[in-house]
């Protein structure tokens, strides 16, 4: 079976470009200096597993063909993460049966307050927004079965949120992090390709920066780690000249197989 990771997104909140910012970087015409806000497409097969939905999922949907979806990886509530939720009834529409889309009680009930519509119940699929089925994550950390995977969860936290890694297989996707405890690096032994958030080179409240990010992926030792979550002030070719062999930045519309 072919597997492969999708970049929809490599940006942080604000994406890059950020609109009133004229610094270098937000005025380069590179095509890897542009980033829409951070998501994934997890290909296995013929499935179609989207991590995260913000801002940017329609226009990410059309430029890269994101044709079906078979479920959804919810990381945190954040805007950046969560805002295209409501895009997603596109697929509803399509398939004509609920969204899978798994995630932390603690996501599921913030959910509730940002968008109350999906939770009310009506006959009418028309007025229902986006329509999902929730799966609730049993543990902080563990296994989870999500629509026929076996995956592995991981729980930490950025700026008093909690925040959901996932595992499957030799691949694992953990952004938004900064507080963490050290079982973490337990659940990540042995990944091969791990993507994780890195936001800039100064210290960030919310986020690791690139010294803590490496210093993260060092640990982990994977084969290979893409940085994603990449605010405007790191230059593609420049910031990539400088990390270490088997990290490198990710960018928009990357394409890595997974084994
Ligand atoms: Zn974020
Ligand atoms: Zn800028």
């Amino acid at each position: 079976m072919k597997k492969s990771f999708l970049f929809l997104g490599t940006g942080s909140s604000m994406g890059t470009p950020v609109p009133t910012c004229h610094c270098a970087i937000c005025r380069s015409s590179h095509p890897f200096n542009q980033r829409l806000r951070p998501a994934g497409l997890l290909k296995l097969g013929e499935k179609r597993f989207l991590i995260d939905a913000g801002p940017d999922f329609r226009q990410q949907a059309l430029k890269l063909g994101v044709e079906r979806l078979d479920g959804v990886l919810l990381t945190h509530t954040h805007y950046d993460h969560v805002a295209g939720l409501d895009d997603l009834r596109v697929y509803y529409f399509l398939h004509h049966k609920q969204l899978p889309c798994l995630l932390s009680k603690t996501s599921y009930d913030d959910l509730k307050q940002r968008f109350p519509y999906f939770f009310q119940k009506s006959e009418d699929d028309v007025m229902g927004g986006a329509r999902f089925q929730f799966q609730l994550i049993k543990n902080d950390t563990g296994e989870e079965e999500f629509e026929g995977e076996r995956l592995q969860v991981m729980t930490y936290e950025q700026g008093g949120m909690k925040v959901t890694g996932y595992r499957l297989g030799s691949f694992a996707y953990v952004v938004d992090l900064k507080l963490f405890t050290p079982d973490i690096y337990d659940t990540l032994k042995g990944v091969d390709v791990l993507v994780m958030s890195a936001l800039r080179y100064r210290p960030s409240p919310a986020h690791l920066n690139m010294d803590e990010a490496v210093e993260f992926a060092r640990k982990v030792g994977a084969r290979q780690t893409w940085f994603s979550h990449i605010s405007h002030e790191i230059d593609h070719e420049e910031t990539n000249k400088q990390l270490p062999p088997g990290i490198q930045l990710a960018y928009d519309g990357l394409e890595i197989n997974l084994c």
